[in-house]
């Protein structure tokens, strides 16, 4: 195991660059890339770079995939580092990719009668602590033609990777120096607390309910929302907002 380890870092030590057409034809996939600066783009490029290099992506479900998928998968998951710890997407490799929704078979262990029940969920993005990263690529090409519908897999499945870099995920993801733990929770917790009795009351809520399963969905479903329609999260949640503005763009000062 150690052996196969070393093998993989010694290999990629250097990512090989991204070709310039490759690149040119990511750019002008999606306007999530295209509204970088200069300085942010040529940090994407390095970083997608890195994520090819150490990722290994598979298809299933009868997808095929190619290198202009796999690039615009790195530079998602990548805009999620770009003003983080590049380190923070290590720590598992595999990226798994379907055509389309896919199915799994999920066990739901019931604490108070013991009775485990088995069914099948329709996903389109699923990530395992130190697991594969699963992805409907149906889903990713709708993210990167409609990149501010309020909606994106990879960013979600993403940020659920960044929170369980400190154990299970619980909605409190790795924090650069800028950001204090007990600043997060609070922010976190009153705008989860907020939404929570937004959605048993049966409001019609801005963030999507779904957020309100538990903590960890909440940070998923907001970090989407800081990428894809940040002027909503602004709306529902100012302090969200400028909390996931200094998070994932790295302004020091709060909005
Ligand atoms: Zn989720």
């Amino acid at each position: 195991m150690i052996a196969r380890w070393l093998r993989w870092f010694g290999a990629h030590s250097a990512p090989a660059p991204i070709p310039d057409e490759a690149w040119r034809g990511l750019l002008t996939s999606s306007k999530l890339f295209t509204r970088l600066d200069d300085g942010g783009r040529e940090r994407l490029r390095a970083l997608a770079a890195r994520f090819l290099a150490r990722k290994r992506f598979s298809a299933a479900g009868g997808h095929v995939l190619d290198d202009a998928q796999r690039l615009a998968i790195a530079a998602l998951a990548s805009l999620t580092v770009l003003h983080l710890d590049e380190r923070w997407l290590d720590g598992w490799r595999e990226v798994i990719v379907y055509p389309g929704e896919f199915r799994v078979k999920r066990e739901h262990h019931d604490e108070a009668s013991g009775v485990v029940t088995e069914g099948d969920d329709e996903l389109i993005g699923e990530a395992w602590e130190r697991g594969p990263l699963i992805l409907s690529w149906a889903d990713v090409a709708t993210d990167l033609a409609q990149p501010f519908d309020g909606f994106n897999v990879v960013v979600h499945e993403v940020a659920h990777k960044l929170d369980m870099l400190e154990g299970a995920a619980d909605g409190v993801p790795r924090l650069p120096p800028r950001i204090a733990r007990r600043e997060w929770i609070a922010a976190m917790q009153a705008a989860y607390d907020a939404l929570c009795r937004a959605v048993d009351r049966g409001r019609n809520t801005l963030i999507d309910p779904y957020a309100a399963e538990s903590t960890d969905e909440f940070f998923a479903v907001v970090s989407e929302l800081h990428f894809s329609d940040p002027a909503l999260l602004r709306r529902a949640a100012p302090e969200v907002a400028a909390l996931l503005s200094r998070y994932y763009d790295g302004e020091s000062a709060a909005a």
